[in-house]
């Protein structure tokens, strides 16, 4: 029995994803092949793919899944009797689809054991017909029947990095001393408490989230060290979804490793309610804190259900100061109820803020997307602005009331392009520049303010997609 497991996108980390099938399925007695295509095309041979029992795509995000379609209709073309899996959040969104692609089985977050499962009913009866091989409690026939699902609560294994491309090929840490580091890239828990309406993770987790065992995560941790990382990042999508959790991890990896820096994604309403353990997270070598601002306008983020307002962000941005950690924010740039002018005070409040260089560019042109199974689309408000689903790129697309948003939307996306690791504070002058340009308000007063901490803003090296 001979697993093919492979990964497309993961935003330039080694794929967790795969190690922690791999671990699973080898335990289940198949022997694994795991391959990242974004690294490591050449592997993907069709011989490797003609031989396999069993080939399982982990699709953790839209990117991941629209880059997973050629190589989805390639295998099941040169082997029409393997078992095709689809598994990770992606993969329940877009069901229909994946199955007009060939794929027998889709799994949602926590696959771990349905996939071994897959395994060993393949493993029983090798290579039967297509039409035989599905299994009830694994035919999650659409996003709709994943989200009813009562989640599992699975003992985890220690992932298995086997023959995955080194954490040398992988995105760097860039610390502001010129000094970067190889990352490593884990996860304490999976799913979230909250049900933020533009957020992908809630058709499938539905308020619920599951936490890895601390030993499985520190061993995970310990490999990887091994391996030369020297940073961490936690992918969970909130950090703080169970603080003591969290805490007892990171307080055990500063013991175990301190010379090794983390970081982790946070919330802006758990960074204020837990914020007497922001010292902590600085005083156990936590290098920065994503969290997800989306917008500064409180209408927008009450139609999101973020949970936070533009007030609890600033607030949390002083917090973070005060105890010495890092923010890095993130936007959803463009949505329907954004104008020139609200564009152009997103931008004067970042600069306000002294938060210039901890923002990415690409976040400055992040246009929202509303995938298969959003919870925007309750909303007459989202309603009205939808065109349609467009298989193309797996998507609503929607269109801004006023056609100026949407150019702007267009020529900002032509400055950020691909000049993702220039200067940020040349991009977003010229990107502020633009914007106060259209929105009709004069030339700023001064040029970008010299950031107070830009000397504490480390960064990753590569693109943030979703
Ligand atoms: S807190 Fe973050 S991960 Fe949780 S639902 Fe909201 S956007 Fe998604």
């Amino acid at each position: 029995m001979h697993s093919v497991l492979i990964s497309t996108y993961e935003m330039g980390r080694q794929p967790f994803g795969l190690a922690s099938a791999a671990a699973w399925l080898r335990e289940a007695g198949s022997t694994v092949t795991a391959i990242d295509v974004a690294k490591d095309r050449g592997r993907l041979d069709a011989a490797m793919l003609v031989s396999a029992d069993l080939i399982a795509f982990h699709l953790p995000m839209h990117t991941a899944t629209r880059l997973a379609e050629p190589v989805i209709a390639k295998a099941r073309a040169l082997n029409p009797t393997a078992r095709v899996c689809a598994f990770g959040l992606y993969a329940p969104l877009n069901a229909e689809w994946l199955r007009s692609l060939g794929v027998d089985d889709v799994l949602g977050g926590e696959f771990e054991a349905d996939l071994a499962a897959i395994a060993r009913s393949v493993d029983v009866v090798p290579r039967r017909t297509l039409s035989s091989q599905r299994t009830e409690e694994c035919d999650s026939s659409s996003a709709i029947s994943a989200v009813k699902r009562p989640l599992p609560r699975l003992q985890f294994l220690v992932p298995d990095r086997t023959g995955l491309p080194p954490l040398v090929q992988y995105a760097s840490l860039q610390m502001p001393d010129g000094e970067r580091r190889l990352v490593g890239y884990t996860e304490t828990s999976r799913g979230c408490r909250h049900l933020c309406r533009h957020c992908p993770v809630v058709p499938i987790y539905n308020g619920q989230f599951r936490v890895v065992q601390p030993e499985v995560v520190l061993a995970d941790v310990a490999a990887q060290v091994a391996a030369g990382a020297g940073h961490i990042t936690f992918g969970d999508p909130d950090f703080f979804n169970g603080p003591t959790h969290a805490m007892r991890i990171v307080d055990a990896l500063h013991a175990a490793h301190p010379s090794v820096s983390y970081d982790v994604t946070i919330k802006i309403e758990h960074l204020l309610r837990h914020r007497d353990l922001l010292p902590r997270l600085a005083d156990t070598g936590c290098a920065f804190v994503t969290s997800a601002v989306e917008s500064i306008d409180d209408r927008t983020l009450a139609l999101f259900d973020k949970g936070h307002t533009r007030a609890d962000f600033i607030e949390a941005v002083a917090l973070c100061r005060d105890a010495g950690v890092t923010i890095v924010a993130t936007f959803v740039a463009f949505h329907p109820w954004l104008t020139l002018a609200s564009y152009a005070e997103l931008l004067e409040t970042i600069s306000d803020l002294e938060l210039v260089d901890h923002v990415a560019p690409i976040q400055l042109a992040i246009r929202l997307l509303v995938p298969e199974g959003s919870r925007l689309l309750e909303l007459d408000e989202m309603r009205r602005h939808v065109l349609g689903f467009d298989p193309a790129t797996l998507t609503y697309r929607w269109s801004h009331p006023d056609p100026r948003v949407d150019a702007l939307h267009r020529d900002i996306a032509a400055i950020v392009g691909m000049r993702l690791n220039v200067d940020r504070r040349a991009v977003f002058a010229e990107i502020r520049a633009l914007a106060r340009e259209r929105a009709g308000l004069p030339p700023a007063p001064d040029a970008t303010r010299p950031a107070r901490d830009r000397a504490t803003v480390p960064y990753l090296n590569e693109p943030w997609y979703c």
